[in-house]
């Protein structure tokens, strides 16, 4: 609460202390020429009055000055010292003089601190004494009565003066406090206006109260600020829900939630813009919500692209995996001796050959989907019980006939007898275990593959071992890596894209395992991967 009192206004006190120092000097000068005094106290009284109006006219003329708070006591000091030459001077008429003491006590009281006061009113009291030291001014409890006068005064008006020194301290408080508050707000509003999302601020009836400059640079609206503010926020933000005109603050206004965020549309003649909303409730003092600040940026472009690459999953998954499956599959069924299909040995070779190409194309086509959806962390987990053993037996089963053409001796190991049913996704670890195998059949021109599973602490291992031609150490710090496939001429000979193994590392991470080698050049490799027996909340999801 302010209130504006006359004597609360330290500039304008200080001004009325100098007037009244200024009209005392020349009151002065004027009794001069009524009173009985002597010359020579005469002319030392214009020396003294003349010396108080330079003083003032100086000191109040320049802000620098009368506004300096080190200073304050300055000019009080000088009219004390002027006050006390003067009734030293003018011997019995001092009393008259004596008055401008009370003057200034009164007008003192209402600008000075308590210690500085009582330096002033002490310096009163020292004057009265000197003042009455002249010869010519001695009269009976005369120093009594003045200083007690002085000092009743004082104590008086100081208690008057507490109330107006109290409003003026808090007021000069209160002036910095504004100053800070409006220096706080100029700033945010810089910051709010520099952002590059745009941004409104409605109150409770969804009247727009502030908005930057990008909010209208999305929206392509052009119009003064004062035709946007008290807009309804939806005549300006016109939003498009999937179920047609939806207003942006909806939400917060009904369910108080902290924060929502949304997608919307807004649709122009020409184009439609997509939007990223989120809008916060501002609530009041009694938790009531009086508003709303929505932030909004355009995501037309993002959208677009997410869009395409939808469209695009879905063909390369749909439309080009479905005919290779079944061009596959008949080849297969050609292949089967049970399809009793004629046809001599050179052209069963051709059909192997087609076979495992549309084998390979297939492949192909899963691994870079995989790829893709593990690039955009779309990688979602299908979790059930998962019996491990069943999956490796399965996965074993599809690589059998391949393992005899090549004259490979293809097992299964237990390392353990019970190998413990775990929450996973078991695609996922057919995808690995098959990449696994696939690779170590592949590489593998003699001798064994050998899949075991194992317990670890709190894992299942499963590893395929080969006596195939072994990685260098340069090379197994890189096998894991997205395209790599190794310069050596053994491998090279074989088809593939380098993606295996770059699927077996980021499958097994997303199921919360490990994956890794050791391998011997030309003795073989081991390559393993890990389960863990409790899916942690990350890879549940
Ligand atoms: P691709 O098999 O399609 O080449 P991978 O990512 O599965 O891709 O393998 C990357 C490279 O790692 C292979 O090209 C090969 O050089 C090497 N590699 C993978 N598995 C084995 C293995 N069992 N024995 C030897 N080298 C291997």
């Amino acid at each position: 609460m302010e209130r504006k009192g006359f004597l609360t206004d330290y500039k304008r006190i200080q001004v009325i202390s100098g007037l009244a120092a200024l009209s005392g000097a020349i009151m002065t000068l004027i009794i001069l020429f009524f009173l009985p005094i002597n010359y020579i106290d005469k002319r030392n009284i214009i020396i003294i009055v003349v010396s108080v109006i330079i003083f003032v006219a100086i000191f109040y003329t320049i802000p620098a000055l009368y506004l300096n708070k080190k200073l304050s006591m300055v000019s009080d000091l000088f009219y004390i010292l002027a006050i006390t030459l003067v009734m030293k001077n003018i011997g019995d008429y001092g009393y008259i003089y004596f008055t401008f003491y009370m003057i200034l006590a009164a007008v003192d009281a209402f600008i000075f601190p308590a210690y500085q006061y009582a330096i002033l009113i002490s310096a009163m009291c020292v004057g009265i004494l000197v003042a009455n030291i002249s010869p010519d001014f001695i009269i009976q409890n005369q120093i009594i009565y003045q200083i007690y006068g002085v000092l009743t005064l004082s104590i008086i008006l100081r208690l008057i003066a507490r109330d107006a020194l109290l409003i003026k301290e808090r007021k000069e408080v209160l002036e910095t406090d504004i100053t800070e508050l409006e220096n706080d707000k100029r700033e945010i509003r810089i910051l709010l206006g520099s952002l590059a999302e745009g941004m409104f601020i409605v109150d409770e009836k969804n009247k727009i109260t502030f908005f930057n400059k990008s909010a209208l640079e999305i929206l392509n609206v052009i119009a003064p600020e004062d035709k946007i503010i008290s807009r309804d926020i939806n005549d300006i933000l016109k939003t498009v829900g999937p179920n047609g005109p939806e207003s942006v603050t909806k939400d917060p206004f009904g369910k108080l939630e902290p924060s929502r965020r949304n997608d919307f549309r807004i649709i122009f003649p020409d184009r439609v813009v997509k939007l990223h909303t989120n809008v916060s409730p501002v609530i009041g003092e009694r938790g009531e919500v009086s508003g709303a600040i929505i932030f909004f940026r355009d995501i037309t472009k993002e959208k677009n692209l997410e869009e395409q690459r939808a469209e695009f999953n879905a063909i390369a998954s749909h439309e080009l995996r479905s005919p290779l499956s079944v061009i596959e599959g008949y080849l297969f069924f050609l292949l089967d001796p049970a399809s009793k299909a004629k046809y001599d040995n050179v052209t069963r070779g051709y059909i192997e050959k087609a076979h495992d190409a549309s084998r390979e194309l297939i492949q192909l086509i899963t691994d870079v989907l995989t790829v893709v959806k593990a690039e955009n962390n779309e990688l979602e987990l299908n979790i059930s019980d998962v019996d491990v053993k069943k999956i490796i037996e399965k996965s074993k089963k599809e690589y059998e006939k391949q393992a005899e053409i090549k004259k490979i001796k293809l097992e299964l190991v237990l390392a353990v007898k019970n190998i413990p049913i775990i929450k996973s996704d078991d695609i996922k670890i057919k995808e690995i275990a098959n990449n696994l195998i696939g690779n170590a059949l592949k590489f593998t021109e003699k001798g064994s593959v050998t899949i075991e599973i194992g317990m670890l602490e709190n894992e299942i291992i499963i590893s395929v071992t080969d006596t195939g031609p072994g990685i260098s150490k340069e090379d197994q710090a890189l096998v894991f890596k997205k395209f790599f496939r190794s310069e050596d001429w053994k491998t090279r000979k074989t088809g593939g894209t380098g993606l295996g193994l770059y699927i077996v590392k980021t499958l097994t991470e997303r199921l919360g395992g490990r994956a890794g080698l050791q391998s011997v050049v030309d003795k073989g490799s081991k390559f393993y991967f890990t389960l863990p027996l409790e899916l942690n909340n990350k890879e549940k999801k």
